[in-house]
């Protein structure tokens, strides 16, 4: 018996759209709106973005103008070496109410140098920062994560890490970045970025958006950090 080509093909649109509309519920269920609505009764959940080795002359006054508009304070931790000739975007970024911490002068592992030169990297970094803001940076994002605990008295600078870090720098693609960053999200959560590519201040600000919608609350790194 011959099957009816017309029957043949309803039973697999049938069985296409069933499997299309699985998937769609179940993606759906894993979206950080999902995870918050849960815990509506406490305190709003709290992420930071943090931005390294800027600024950059483009892509950091996109990203500004981005956070602005949203009513989002960030942090940027500065390259002192990329600070010159962009003192107009380092003065916003204080203006605007974003953490500004040092990223040394020009990203160096310090555990490797002597620590004169350690020293040396974050200080410079630190009065090209002070020249523009007026105030003197606190934190810092060591290059690489290299840190070792005594570098705090050394460098009298207090050091802030992450826990998600989408790889932005090598990526390209803004999808790939956003949904990296919002399988990890948690309460408490730092993520890791780069202001100086189009793709990751795309995804930076679609997270932001994303998560405020699902009920998280943006805020600068030193608000997550525990003493
Ligand atoms: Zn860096």
């Amino acid at each position: 018996m011959k099957f009816p080509q017309g029957l043949l093909k309803g039973i697999i649109s049938g069985i296409v759209l069933a499997g299309i509309l699985l998937t769609v519920r179940l993606s759906a269920e894993e979206t950080v709106l999902e995870k918050v609505e849960k815990d509506k009764s406490q305190e709003p959940p709290q992420v930071a973005l943090t931005f390294d080795d800027g600024p950059h002359s483009v892509y950091t006054p996109i990203l500004l103008d981005g956070l602005k508009e949203r009513g989002i304070k960030a942090t940027f931790f500065l390259m002192g070496k990329n600070i010159q000739g962009k003192e107009d975007i380092v003065k916003r970024m204080a203006e605007e109410g974003h953490l500004i911490g040092n990223h040394t002068y020009s990203h160096v592992q310090l555990s490797r140098l002597p620590m004169e030169k350690a020293r040396e990297e974050v200080e410079k970094t630190n009065e090209e920062i002070y020249e523009i803001t007026g105030e003197y940076p606190v934190y810092l994002r060591p290059p690489y994560g290299d840190w070792k605990k005594d570098m705090e008295k050394s460098l009298e600078m207090l050091p802030i890490f992450w826990d998600i870090d989408p790889l932005d720098w090598g990526r390209g693609d803004t999808a790939g970045i956003v949904s990296s960053i919002e399988g990890k999200i948690e309460d408490g959560s730092i993520i890791l970025l780069h202001d100086c590519y189009d793709s990751s201040v795309k995804a930076a600000l679609q997270v932001a958006d994303d998560l405020t919608k699902a009920g998280y609350e943006l805020v600068t790194a030193d608000k997550l950090i525990v003493d």
